[in-house]
């Protein structure tokens, strides 16, 4: 009898504490009038999208208002819904001045960086570790920014504007380690010079010797940490193919060759076409030196081939803006960038969005909205797929479920 009694007790409360989970559960229905799911298939109207402790748990047709739990609606029946977007090549924490400055630059570019909609980057190059705290700082709530895949500093032959020390087998070694340990999602190594460098030109070697870059990568490898390349000549394009990097930054002289081995090999093509911004305003700039303004016409003129054939080849492309050399919370520049030459809308967003998830190697929780992703929710006014510099109209950002622009 007293057994039966306890069981009736036992049961009594926990359905009583059951239905108080149900109660506490916090739930948002975003209702979106046209909804781009997965940037690349056709766009779906009036979906209600579940968000559940920054998660998105269903995408259903029609607008829902009911759900078992504490609900509230977000209402963007009126908006175009997609996933937040991502910049695959951003300098966040970068300034001219100590560590303070590089901290506050921090701050207040991830602040611009989220508003334009852009929910994750991956930082490439930052001048000092407070890129990391700035990472985990955003991670832990503290600060407002996108989530942060950081390479820390980047790893260069040493000396100024050429990267932390790898200038020999034993410091690239030691380098790559420190950063790791130090806490870097990524390596980005400097094999070739800075574009705006007389030695960046097409024909120009790389400034690695093959054995320090196999250094990088099998330290890399070891700690199962992607390498990111920053190259313009040939040479040293084709190099680090060779060396299993995960993404070609800037690629301003890929050749065939090169391109269709990133075919093969995955391997990703970020163009960082956004700086073709200010290399125009230079070049229009009459006080620019002539010789100066002829080498940047030539790049000017270069790029859209370049990019054109890569896409036409089907390399695997990203977004990725350089911001820091562009400029922060216009991020979308690239995307507008790459339709102007002839990139299909639908191709572009899913160069900000899938591809991105995919390089990130994170396509299980980023990149699109589907149940059991993070709920990384933007929208627009207007429509990007018809007028794509509608993606500046920015009016809705969420972040693992949490509204950061209403
Ligand atoms: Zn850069």
């Amino acid at each position: 009898m007293k057994f039966i009694f306890y069981v009736i007790l036992i049961s009594l409360f926990s359905v009583s504490s059951f239905a108080q989970d149900e109660e506490n559960r916090k739930i948002t229905i975003i209702h979106a009038g046209t909804l781009l799911n997965v940037a690349g298939q056709e766009p779906l109207s009036e979906q209600s999208i579940f968000v559940e402790d920054g998660k998105i748990t269903d995408v259903r047709a029609s607008y829902i208002n009911d759900a078992d739990g504490d609900v509230t609606i977000i209402d963007l029946s009126d908006k175009f819904v997609m996933a937040g977007m991502m910049d695959m090549h951003v300098h966040l924490a970068n300034s001219s001045g100590n560590p303070a400055d590089h901290v506050l630059a921090g701050v207040k570019n991830s602040y611009v960086t989220l508003m334009a909609g852009f929910t994750t980057v991956r930082d490439l190059g930052a001048s000092d570790d407070s890129i990391f705290k700035l990472r985990d700082a955003i991670n832990d709530g503290d600060i407002i920014g996108p989530r942060i895949y950081s390479a820390g500093n980047i790893i260069g032959v040493g000396g100024r504007e050429n990267g932390k020390e790898c200038n020999s087998v034993e410091s690239c070694r030691k380098t790559t380690r420190d950063m790791i340990t130090g806490g870097a999602d990524w390596i980005k190594i400097y094999s070739s010079c800075s574009g705006t460098q007389p030695c960046a030109h097409e024909d120009a070697a790389p400034m690695f010797f093959p054995d320090e870059i196999e250094a990088v990568t099998e330290v890399a490898k070891k700690y199962e940490i992607p390498v990111a390349a920053h190259s313009h000549p040939t040479a040293s394009g084709n190099m680090v193919l060779d060396y299993g990097v995960k993404s070609i930054e800037h690629g301003s002289h890929l050749s065939t060759e090169a391109m269709e081995r990133m075919v093969r090999d995955h391997v990703y093509y970020i163009p960082t076409f956004s700086v073709m911004d200010m290399l125009e305003a230079r070049v229009n700039n009459p006080s620019t030196d002539p010789a100066r303004a002829k080498r940047m016409q030539k790049t000017l003129d270069k790029n859209p081939r370049q990019i054109m054939k890569a896409y036409e080849m089907g390399v695997p492309i990203a977004t990725g803006t350089d911001a820091g050399v562009a400029p922060h919370g216009k991020n979308y520049r690239e995307i507008e960038r790459f339709v102007k030459i002839g990139i299909s809308s639908a191709d572009a967003l899913k160069m900000t969005t899938v591809n991105t998830a995919d390089l990130l190697d994170k396509s299980d929780t980023l990149g699109t909205i589907e149940k059991g992703k993070f709920a990384d929710i933007i929208a627009v006014t207007g429509n990007p797929l018809e007028n794509i510099k509608d993606i500046e109209n920015i009016t809705f950002v969420m972040k693992e479920g949490r509204v950061y622009k209403d």
